[in-house]
């Protein structure tokens, strides 16, 4: 599913951010990435989706190696990719039930496949009966649940969420924890960058440590590891 082979990354500023990762994450696994900020994290994932291109090594997702990819090739890769940030990310002038949409919109879909689609994933997230509300209209968690369903509208094999409880208080955190693992449950494949200890400690999964952008740990149902 997701394979790197001697992966490095050195920005155009001259900051190496990842300096010789090998890594596999099989189909159906839940994956924590954790480190100190500015490890690597985002960067790493940013790989994953194109967002970034490896200086050097390989990175294949789904049997394609991203790093080789013509352009013209990425946007069938993120359809392959649902990403999940911090920040939600959503459009202010759109509702709810639009911002899930669009993502649909862009490819194409028929109007009837698109509303069954949206509500079905609006469901999944519990907010059906929020689908007309604007997203400043939304609080923090229920944001970040329309963020959720956006990434995953397309059926997506892979999620790929950075800090996705950053902004929210502990039990909210804990709701899109649950979401996450019932996604993964599902079938897709989740990786989830994180600072929160709580969540790792208690949900126990695979945990992959980065520091100063090499893999430094990696325990099949490991612990957060720092104090922070
Ligand atoms: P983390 O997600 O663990 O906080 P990042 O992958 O964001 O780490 O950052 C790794 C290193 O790369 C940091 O030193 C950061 O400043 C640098 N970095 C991240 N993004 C960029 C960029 N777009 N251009 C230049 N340097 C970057």
């Amino acid at each position: 599913m997701i394979e790197m082979n001697d992966v490095w990354k050195t920005y155009k500023n001259g900051i190496k951010a990842i300096n010789g990762i090998d890594v596999k994450i099989n189909k159906g696994e839940f994956v924590y990435i954790v480190g100190p900020s500015g490890a690597g994290k985002s960067t790493f994932m940013r790989m994953m989706y194109r967002e970034e291109k490896p200086t050097s090594g390989k990175i294949i997702i789904n049997g394609k190696d991203v790093g080789k990819m013509k352009n013209k090739n990425v946007p069938k890769l993120r359809r392959d990719i649902g990403v999940v940030f911090q920040d939600f990310k959503l459009l202010p002038k759109l509702t709810v039930y639009e911002n899930v949409a669009f993502a649909l919109e862009v490819i194409e879909e028929n109007k009837t496949v698109i509303r069954k689609r949206v509500m079905d994933v609006l469901s999944l997230v519990n907010l059906k009966n929020k689908a007309r509300f604007l997203p400043d209209e939304l609080s923090g968690g229920e944001q970040q649940r329309v963020s959720i369903a956006r990434a995953i509208v397309n059926n997506p094999v892979i999620l790929l969420t950075d800090e996705p409880t950053g902004n929210l208080d502990p039990d909210t955190a804990w709701e899109i924890m649950n979401l996450l693992d019932e996604i993964n449950n599902r079938g897709t494949t989740v990786l989830m960058a994180t600072h929160n200890k709580d969540i790792v400690n208690s949900f126990r999964k695979r945990v992959i440590a980065i520091e100063d952008g090499l893999i430094s740990r990696d325990e099949a149902r490991g612990e957060y590891g720092y104090e922070d």
